[in-house]
């Protein structure tokens, strides 16, 4: 077995993608609040409090703009894209896929019976498709950070859209590590799930949603002729009605929430949005410098503007087997940098969401330099 020195060792060797780190300090402060909080109904004032405050938070972060809501409900990102679906795309929409998640709402939006077949503009992975203005199109569906492939994308309405077409963004691995302005980008629904940059578990999904969004829900779920079928699960007219409650429709997991809540007051303690962006972008310029001068690994994107500040992928020469390198490194305690598995390269992929201290990110390549050349002789 390859022994990493301890003095090179990151001080929590947690680099996943999601679930991501969970900050030790959030979990303690759960074990302790455990005995009141764990286990007691989320209809009483003590878990209400805790969604009450993630919305504000979230609110704040932000800065979100009058009349815009934060929805919340069960099932994570991929019950969202099923409600967006019976919810917010009227008829057509337009999809930027390039890579396994932005691809997957696409194939989630061409089974729905109710709704004509999307436009999707697909790029390699590695790179990024942008989006076209085109008639018909009554939802633009963009991912500002393709997680799997390391990607992101600016977003915005492209211009010449029907100014009535909504622009939904998939954020789950960006949003509170990138920056934007929503009102400015034109967005009307930014969702995204607790076990990525909000270091908490899975199992949630939040929207923050503005007007638009809000009455377009409004229409499709009210008119009963239109013949689609929007089970309760899906309803986001009923769930923007319990998230102003600062509830869900059925039973949240409550640790979710606690750590969720933990994370945002301390990233809004720190400085909020500009504060995490720049932690993220710290770190991932140090692995993208590290890579660029490294002799066996070399950034996967080759475009830096299109690199993730978030989710960096780095391929490895033949001199270096990934799984060799992830194997070492697991047995040492840094766990989770393997690619994505359909990418098929010999890749590693490391999160730098805000919960991971830039230093260990230092520490980490420092280890994979270490497992490197001992695997290279
Ligand atoms: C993780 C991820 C998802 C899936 O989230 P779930 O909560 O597991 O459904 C979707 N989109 C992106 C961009 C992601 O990173």
């Amino acid at each position: 077995m390859i022994e990493i020195p301890r003095e090179l060792l990151p001080e929590d060797g947690r680099f996943g993608s999601g679930p991501s780190r969970v900050r030790p300090e959030a979990a303690q402060r759960l074990a302790k609040a455990a005995d009141l909080y764990l286990g007691t109904s989320h209809r009483r004032t003590d878990v209400k409090s805790v969604v009450g405050r993630i919305r504000a938070d979230l609110r704040h972060l932000f800065s979100l703009p009058e009349g815009w809501e934060v929805v919340l409900g069960n099932g994570g990102t991929t019950a969202f894209w099923d409600a967006a679906a019976a919810c917010l795309v009227e008829r057509r929409s337009e999809h930027l896929a390039f890579g396994e998640f932005s691809s997957r709402f696409a194939g989630v939006v061409a089974d729905a019976p109710h709704l004509e077949t999307p436009e999707v503009i697909e790029a390699e992975p590695g790179s990024r498709p942008d989006a076209k203005a085109m008639p018909g199109i009554d939802s633009y569906c963009l991912t500002h950070n393709e997680t799997s492939t390391g990607v992101s994308a600016p977003v915005a309405k492209p211009a010449g859209a029907d100014e009535n077409s909504l622009v939904l963004v998939d954020a789950t691995s960006a949003a509170g590590a990138i920056d934007i302005d929503l009102a400015d980008a034109g967005v009307d629904a930014y969702y995204f799930a607790p076990q990525k940059v909000f270091a908490a578990d899975g199992g949630l999904w939040i929207a923050l949603m503005s007007p638009a969004a809000l009455e377009r829900s409004q229409r499709l779920v009210s008119t009963k002729d239109n013949g689609r079928w929007i089970p309760a699960s899906l309803d986001l007219v009923q769930a923007a009605e319990n998230s102003a409650k600062d509830q869900t429709l059925n039973t949240p997991a409550l640790a979710t929430l606690f750590l969720m809540c933990d994370q945002l007051e301390w990233m809004v303690e720190n400085g909020g949005l500009a504060w995490s962006v720049a932690r993220s972008a710290e770190s991932s310029s140090h692995l993208y410098q590290w890579a660029e001068a490294s002799e066996f690994a070399s950034p996967f994107v080759t475009n830096p503007d299109h690199r993730s500040p978030v989710t960096v992928t780095i391929d490895l020469d033949e001199s270096v087997s990934a799984d060799d390198l992830c194997a070492a490194l697991r047995a040492n305690g840094i766990v989770d940098l393997e690619g994505y598995r359909k990418l098929g390269r010999n890749q590693i992929r490391i999160a730098t969401f805000p919960a991971t201290p830039p230093e260990d990110i230092v520490c980490l390549t420092a280890c994979v330099d270490f497992v490197a050349d001992a695997l290279r002789g």
